[in-house]
């Protein structure tokens, strides 16, 4: 039995995921204006791993006979000027993100619910990926990003990042 609390941090997760998939958009959106199709496809592909993460948190609450309520999805807001932008507001948020997740895993743990914990376990070892990933870019950037030669082969290897699906199956 998943408690209401519990429930009610599953059923907002559903919704900041949906965020993130917005957000990621939004950045991807910003470096097909800036001519960088490669940061536009990473950051498209992450767009679609988000809504993933949503649907999972859905199919785990439906598995679970709660009632899913989606509501309005935040416009994203943050400011993007230079190329960097995104990548510092994408490590920001996948680690507010990963004080998310792990609210409602401190939250299942106090009611001893081991089903959600267990469900949750694998989005804690995501949520350590996507930080490396951010902070991983950010480092490239930081490297290449200001000479045009560097940029234009960073923009290609981000160019090869292909959709899969999530490991994590309900
Ligand atoms: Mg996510």
């Amino acid at each position: 039995m998943i408690s209401e609390k519990v429930a009610a941090l599953l059923n907002n997760q559903v919704n900041k995921e949906f965020y993130s998939s917005y957000l990621y958009l939004d950045f991807s959106n910003f470096y097909v204006d800036q001519g960088l199709n490669g940061f536009a496809n990473w950051y498209k592909v992450q767009a679609q791993e988000e809504r993933d993460h949503a649907l999972l948190f859905m199919q785990y609450m439906q598995n679970n006979d709660l009632k899913v309520t989606l509501e309005a999805v935040d416009k994203p807001t943050v400011l993007l000027k230079e190329n960097m932008d995104p990548l510092k507001a994408g490590l920001k948020h996948e680690i507010h993100v990963t004080g998310l997740i792990h609210n409602i895993y401190d939250a299942a743990y106090q009611e001893k619910d081991f089903r959600t914990m267990q469900f949750l376990d694998w989005f804690v070892k995501e949520q350590g990926e996507e930080e490396t990933n951010a902070t991983d870019l950010i480092k490239k950037m930081d490297l290449f990003g200001s000479d045009p030669k560097s940029l234009y082969m960073l923009d290609n290897e981000l160019a090869a990042r292909v959709y899969t699906a999530p490991s994590l199956v309900l």
